[in-house]
């Protein structure tokens, strides 16, 4: 039985480098960068005004008080959008400036609005209450970005704020990896579609969903296909169809011992070539790779927990490998035991558990492979080796996985 980490090794080595594509931003969120990114353009694009006021030259307000007001004159008004033409503001005079409105030539300050007062006569000049120092309420050109600098390097994954900053930098199009197409099998003569009349042996299907989702989930496309009987044909089938459509095909249920489980047999009749078959987690002990002509067979086992686990474990990575992933972990946290954990059995096992907001780590309640139950309610795992108990107060990485 293969150790989580060597298993994973030999899946991330049959992974084919990433192919890349140009897209908008507007397709491009959740995805991966295919190539660096950088700034066309220095933000702010140029100096500006942080508020609504006046653009002076500071040297004129060095005595302004409310007891000794300066007296400015206004010669001009700039709305976003467009510039001050007049050329450097004289010594005594402003411009009116609005948040985001160019600095004109020979201004090193803005005066807020509310630092100043309309003269009484209406002449358009203004009377200023208070001084300001250079560089006051200005926005500095490239003080963010600077033109040029790198935005994004291949392998990063576009996070909507990252494709927010590409999109101030004027950056337009760019280089993403492609996404693999993942079609999603599962087999079972007992399964029914959720709202169809269950007969007596008879269960709801629920890993299609699960899988579709946690494959959508790491920016992989997802193709679902009809359940399929437990029967060597109808799933050699489905595997030739799925494989026909997809790159990679996730499978559900069929991959232990038992005389009606064909779904390595299947693989192989359609020449398919099986890596291994074994894990040596939980749960998740029955987990299938093949290989064929270039695409990734991942057999996972049906009980919806096992299903769960061994994906984030072993089919996440791939996919976020495919597309060239800089960071193939999940996230960890650490956390703090608020009771004990065991594993009493002789195999590493990922436990449920449920972290709150400060970090405490409760089990999530019953650990069995088919107990959706307790695992929706979790939000975490912690990785425990064979045979041991952590007592409350230990500190432990949780593992967390989003939704
Ligand atoms: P298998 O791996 O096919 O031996 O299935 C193991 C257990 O998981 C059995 O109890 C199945 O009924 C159950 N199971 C298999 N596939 C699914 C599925 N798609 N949805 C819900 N339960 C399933
Ligand atoms: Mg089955």
């Amino acid at each position: 039985m293969l150790e989580l980490e060597e298993a994973l090794k030999q899946i991330l080595a049959a992974i084919p480098s990433p192919e890349t594509e140009g897209v908008s931003l507007s397709e491009a969120s959740g995805r991966f960068l295919g190539a660096r990114v950088c700034a066309a353009v220095d933000l702010p694009v140029f100096d500006n005004s942080a508020m609504d006021g006046f653009a002076v030259r500071g040297s004129d307000l060095a005595s302004a008080s409310p007891d000794h007001p300066v007296r400015l004159r206004m010669i001009g008004r700039v709305p976003a959008g467009q510039s001050f033409s007049g050329g450097p503001i004289p010594s005594g005079s402003c411009v009116r400036l609005f948040t985001g409105s160019p600095l004109p030539q020979g201004a090193d300050a803005v005066v807020m609005q509310e630092d100043t007062k309309p003269l009484a006569e209406n002449t358009g000049d203004i009377l200023v209450l208070e001084s300001v120092k250079v560089g006051e309420n200005v926005r500095r050109q490239g003080e963010d970005v600077q033109k040029g600098s790198i935005l994004g390097e291949a392998g990063d994954c576009l996070s909507v704020v990252r494709l927010a900053l590409f999109s101030a930098a004027g950056v337009s199009r760019i280089e993403v990896a492609r996404r693999p197409r993942v079609g999603v099998i599962v087999t079972g003569s007992e399964l029914r579609e959720p709202g169809e009349p269950l007969a007596p042996g008879q269960i709801y299907e629920s890993n299609r969903l699960m899988l579709a989702n946690l494959v959508q989930g790491t920016g992989a496309m997802v193709r679902t296909f009809q359940i399929v009987e437990d029967a060597l044909p109808a799933t050699r089938h489905a595997l030739e169809q799925a494989f026909s459509e997809c790159d990679v095909v996730v499978t559900s249920g069929g991959v232990s011992v038992g005389e009606m489980d064909f779904l390595k047999l299947a693989f192989a009749e359609a020449g398919g070539d099986l890596q291994f078959w074994k894990v040596a987690i939980r749960p998740g002990r029955p987990f299938a790779f093949g290989r064929r002509k270039g695409k990734l067979l991942f057999g996972l086992p049906g009980n919806p927990v096992s299903g769960l686990v061994t994906f984030l474990m072993l089919v996440r990575p791939a996919l976020l490998r495919w597309q060239g992933a800089a960071d193939l972990n999940l996230p960890t946290f650490p956390g703090v035991l608020a009771e004990p954990l065991i594993n009493h059995g002789n195999r590493r096992h990922f436990v449920r558990v449920r972290v709150d907001s400060a970090g405490n780590v409760f089990s999530a309640g019953p650990q069995a492979s088919h107990m959706l139950g307790s695992m929706a309610f979790a939000n975490g795992l912690v990785d425990m080796p064979a045979e041991t108990t952590l007592a409350d107060g230990a500190k432990v990485p949780v593992i967390r996985w989003g939704s």
